[in-house]
């Protein structure tokens, strides 16, 4: 019988978790990742008012891999012919895909835990949020908004104060869009401190651009994302840009090379980097290994705008479109029905 070709996969977030279950049939697969989970990083912001809500978006990567081999651990380098992983063990690939996604300041993500450290973590922020009295949150973009939401909604009591350093909160959507939020958190009381910036954060407060201080008793950073990519550095940082994202070309290889994928926030297209997106690359990419394998001709990834579903707490959200902007329970309950779908995915 033919030996199987080996598919080395870093990172099992959207994208890495799908190939790896797409093709343990065909390929001997191996998935590297710091933590034994997927989890489901759209629901985390629920979790930080109801830890127990943890439970129901993570998987362990061998509860839905049946034939994959699982290493939990950091990929330190990589090679055109090898990754070399935390303990100096070195493992060759005839395919590699990196897929190791995007960094986000704690609790909402954690590179390095397991299921136990990861719950403990989320009820420790939920007691010190329990406790606060005011609390500030440092990002308007689409993160800082849902969260704010989340938090006013459980807690009309709190203060919270919302820093963004545009002069409107989630530029990036649609005029409409941008006007319910804004009056859906004003209106219970936000305050939203716009065109401000932080300029430094110390233990219980945070200094702005124009001198304020802001006294907290906690505080959430969701200024966005920094891709993960520092095992490239030594070895391939010409295929990385400014910002460390991994250039590709548009059937989603590196650059130049033949044999190694890219999929998920780490990919360096100019698009917004969400969940549906990541799935998409990894659609190309398992197509594209097997065409590899059968000679075929490999497909293109096409980047579109895609729906946008924004939620503001359990009970309203916002669905937007290219040319409409849906607000209401629709929208939330829809959220909440993809989470549960996206999660199966991987059961
Ligand atoms: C709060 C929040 C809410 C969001 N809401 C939505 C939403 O509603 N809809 C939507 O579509 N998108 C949403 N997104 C975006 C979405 O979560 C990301 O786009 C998605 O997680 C990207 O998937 P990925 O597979 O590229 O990477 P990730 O999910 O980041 O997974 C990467 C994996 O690689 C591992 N890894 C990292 N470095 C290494 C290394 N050196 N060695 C080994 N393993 C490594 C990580 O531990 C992780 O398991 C949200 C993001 C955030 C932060």
């Amino acid at each position: 019988m033919k030996k199987k070709k080996k598919v080395v996969i870093l990172g099992g977030g959207f994208a890495g978790s799908i190939i790896a279950k797409q093709l343990e049939k065909e390929f001997d697969t191996i998935l590297i990742d710091t933590k034994p989970y997927f989890e489901y990083t759209p629901g985390i912001l629920r979790t930080i008012i109801k830890p127990e809500h943890i439970k129901k978006i993570q998987r362990l990567h061998n509860h839905y891999l049946q034939k994959t081999t699982i290493q939990v651990t950091n990929v330190v380098r990589i090679t055109r012919k090898e990754v070399i992983l935390q303990n100096n063990q070195r493992m060759s690939y005839d395919f590699l895909v990196i897929s190791t996604g995007s960094t986000y300041e704690l609790p909402i993500k954690d590179e390095n835990a397991i299921p136990a450290s990861r719950a403990d973590t989320l009820r420790s922020y939920h007691q010190r949020l329990e406790n606060a009295k005011k609390v500030i949150i440092i990002g308007g973009g689409i993160v800082g908004v849902e969260l704010a939401a989340e938090i006013v909604t459980h807690y009309p009591q709190k203060e919270i104060v919302l820093i963004h350093s545009k002069k409107r909160l989630m530029q990036r959507n649609r005029n409409k869009t941008i006007t319910y939020v804004e009056s859906f958190l004003t209106k219970r009381g936000v305050q939203l401190l716009l065109g401000k910036k932080v300029v430094a954060i110390e233990k219980d407060n945070v200094t702005l651009d124009d001198a304020t201080i802001e006294p907290y008793d906690l505080a959430f950073v969701c200024t966005g994302i920094k891709p993960n990519f520092t095992f490239m550095k030594k070895t391939l940082s010409t295929n990385l840009d400014k910002r460390g994202f991994i250039k590709v070309n548009e059937n989603l290889q590196l650059k130049g090379i033949k044999n190694i994928f890219v999929a998920g926030d780490v990919a360096g297209i100019t698009e917004e980097k969400t969940a549906q997106t990541a799935e998409k690359h990894a659609k190309v990419v398992i197509e594209n290994i097997k065409n590899l394998e059968r000679n075929k001709k490999l497909i293109e990834y096409s980047s579109r705008k895609r729906p946008t579903i924004i939620s503001l707490g359990p009970y309203t959200g916002i669905l937007e479109t290219d040319n409409a902007t849906i607000t209401g329970l629709l929208p939330a309950v829809l959220k909440v029905l993809i989470e549960d779908k996206r999660v199966r995915k991987r059961a």
